[in-house]
C-alpha cells in the first residue's frame, strides 16, 4: 500500500483528545469553576480529562470561556486575555 490517509493536525488532536480519561458534560460542569480559577490564578495546566473534554465539546468550551471572562478581573486580566489564556491551555 502506498501513501496514507492524510489527517490535519487538528483532526489528529481531536482523535487523540477523545481518549480517556473520559469526562461527561455533568462532570465537566462540576469542575469548570475550580478549573478556570486555577488556570487563571496559577501556572498549573488544565487537568488532562478536562482539557480533552473542552477540546471536544463546544458547549462546555463556551461555558468555560464565559466563566473565564466573568472571573478575569479577579486575576487582573481583561476578559479577552482570560479567554485567550483558556484557549491556549485547551489547545483550541
Ligand atoms: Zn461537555
Amino acid at each position: 500500500m502506498t501513501g496514507h490517509v492524510s489527517l490535519s493536525r487538528e483532526a489528529v488532536a481531536r482523535l487523540t483528545a477523545n481518549t480517556e480519561p473520559w469526562l461527561s458534560c455533568d462532570d465537566c460542569f462540576d469542575q469548570v469553576d475550580a478549573a478556570v480559577e486555577a488556570l487563571l490564578g496559577s501556572t498549573v495546566p488544565l487537568a488532562e480529562g478536562f482539557r480533552a473534554h473542552l477540546l471536544g465539546c463546544a458547549a462546555c468550551h463556551e461555558e468555560a470561556q464565559s466563566l473565564a471572562a466573568l472571573v478575569a478581573e479577579h486575576h487582573d486580566l481583561t476578559a479577552a486575555d482570560a479567554v485567550a489564556r483558556l484557549d491556549a491551555a485547551v489547545g483550541a
